[in-house]
């Protein structure tokens, strides 16, 4: 069974501890390989290399920078298949979500490959006699970023392509249940001539994510993952002196307005609460059914949430794979439990497979971790399968009276991720998406994913901190603002000046 290692410095690094984790085939249910799990002293030695490679990154010119990038983009383009290849194994998403998953990676590294014009100053001339004032924007030094499994490229590449656009170098904590994408991204990173040290991978769990919150060289902390562990980020981060931005869990809503076309949302709900298994930060949980639309719908959506396409992702038309864990099974299994004896109505229970009554699984795929899709109807919002992030193929429903009602459960949610409405109507598309307390918002558009330079981020308690990742506010976080002023001893009055300098 190979192990896979850290990259550090340019080349792969064996850890100095003998702890490692298993990591499956999520399909199969076998173990296909091991993860090193890291110690404190593989952190130092991965801030090590980042700074001793840093000055001379920062110093290079951002245009040299960004063909580097666009060494990288090029060398993407060509393994994108290897690396969904990569992604279906160890998360199980079918191959062609996985490519799209890639793709969208790709769009960042393509964005900051743009980044000389983007790191551009203000001047202001002559803002008192003889003397002029400008900003920079600079880059912090070492950078961290840590990451979930459900998007095991596309995540990381919301972080470092523009951390090292803007001249800092960068150590990746990548999820330890799915760890190759990122590293056949620092493979060509290197190929594509990144100075070594300017991309580093310390694998493992939360012993090297509290190392690196702990650790003084670190400038800055980017996390994506769940509610709990981004609170414990965004605190211990922000303790310790750190730029931290840390993105939580979601609940996200779509809301069916009565004039909605019925066949789009019906194709939109079945698409963002199964594909990728509901494992989606931005993924279709709760659906608002407004007015008379859930007598209409509810049959459709059983019909085809019992009909779903659900194979080892490899098989080319899946539409949803397995889920990451075995344990990850039972937790969603306990939630579907929990929502049938809270009173919610189970329309179609994902545990069972509905032609045998047996547990839920793939045929030849038996010891795969599987569950179908799951369907509640008459959802009310004091109950568990409500409030809380599932993470899993279970949509609940919830029916409510009118507009004002949707969206006024929808902003007494604690989650405020993504959220869409479907409508023929522009004025209330135009209210919701001004009303709605959520930070990415979708008018017929099920999953509102922001384009690479408008930035991804939720509210509330899915995100703690003040910027968002990529676009501008990305290039905002990895850099910090310098203004200079500057005047010429031809301008310069003799004498020491006692009162605060102004333009008069
Ligand atoms: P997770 O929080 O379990 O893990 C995320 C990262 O934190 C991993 O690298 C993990 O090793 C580390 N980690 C886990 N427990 C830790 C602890 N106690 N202390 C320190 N570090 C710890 O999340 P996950 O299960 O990998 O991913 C799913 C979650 O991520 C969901 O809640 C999903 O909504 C969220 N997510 C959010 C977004 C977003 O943009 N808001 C995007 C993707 C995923």
């Amino acid at each position: 069974m190979s192990t896979l290692q850290h990259w550090i410095g340019g080349r792969q690094v064996e850890s100095s501890g003998t702890r490692t984790q298993p990591v499956f085939n999520p399909a199969t249910g076998q173990r296909v390989r091991d993860v090193a799990l890291g110690t404190v002293q593989d952190l130092q030695t991965a801030v090590d290399a980042a700074l001793r490679a840093q000055q001379t990154w920062a110093d290079m010119p951002p245009i040299r920078r960004a063909r580097h990038l666009l060494s990288f983009l090029q060398l993407l383009n060509e393994q994108r298949d290897a690396i969904a290849a990569a992604i279906t194994e160890e998360h199980g998403k079918v191959l062609s979500d996985a490519r799209g998953e890639v793709m969208r990676g790709i769009e960042i590294v393509e964005f900051a490959c743009g980044i000389a014009p983007m790191l551009k100053g203000d001047f202001t001339d002559q803002v008192a006699t003889g003397l002029d004032n400008w900003t920079i924007r600079q880059p912090l030094g070492v950078v961290a970023g840590i990451t979930p499994f459900n998007f095991p490229c596309m995540v990381p590449c919301w972080m470092f392509p523009i951390a090292l656009a803007c001249g800092n170098t960068f150590i990746l904590k990548p999820s330890e249940r799915d760890p190759s994408a990122s590293l056949l991204m620092a493979q060509l990173l290197k190929q594509a001539g990144v100075p070594d040290g300017v991309f580093n991978i310390v694998q493992g769990d939360a012993t090297v994510v509290n190392a690196i919150l702990q650790h003084p060289d670190i400038k800055a902390v980017s996390f994506v993952g769940s509610t709990p562990v981004a609170k414990h980020i965004y605190t211990e981060g922000s303790r310790n002196g750190k730029r931290t931005q840390a993105l939580g869990g979601a609940k996200n809503h779509m809301v069916v307005m009565p004039d909605a076309d019925l066949d789009q949302a019906v194709d939109a709900l079945i698409g963002s609460a199964y594909g990728s298994a509901g494992e989606r930060c931005m993924a279709i949980s709760v659906a608002v059914l407004v007015g008379d639309v859930a007598d209409k719908i509810m049959p459709r959506l059983a019909e085809r949430a019992r009909t779903l396409k659900i194979a080892d992702g490899t098989v080319a038309d899946a539409e949803m794979g397995p889920i990451i864990t075995r344990d990850s099974v039972k937790r969603i299994s306990g939630y579907i439990e929990e929502g049938r004896t809270s009173g919610a109505s189970l329309v179609v229970d994902g545990r069972v497979d509905p032609s045998s009554g047996q547990p839920f699984a793939v045929k030849g795929r038996e010891d795969g971790f599987w569950l179908g899709g799951t369907l509640f109807d008459h959802v009310k919002p004091e109950m568990k399968i409500y409030r809380e992030e599932i993470f899993g193929p279970v949509l609940a429903c919830v029916r409510v009276k009118d507009f004002t009602d949707a969206v006024r459960l929808i902003n007494a949610h604690e989650f405020a991720n993504g959220v869409s409405c479907y409508t023929r109507d522009g004025h209330v598309a135009r209210e919701f998406a001004r009303r709605i307390e959520v930070g990415m918002v979708g008018i017929n558009v099920p999953i509102p994913v922001p384009m690479a330079w408008h930035g991804f981020g939720g509210w509330k308690s899915s995100l703690f901190g003040d910027t968002h990742v990529y676009g501008q506010e990305g290039i905002r976080f990895y850099t910090r603002q310098k203004s200079i002023m500057q005047r010429w001893p031809e301008s310069t009055a003799k004498g020491s000046e006692f009162v605060i300098p102004s333009s008069i």
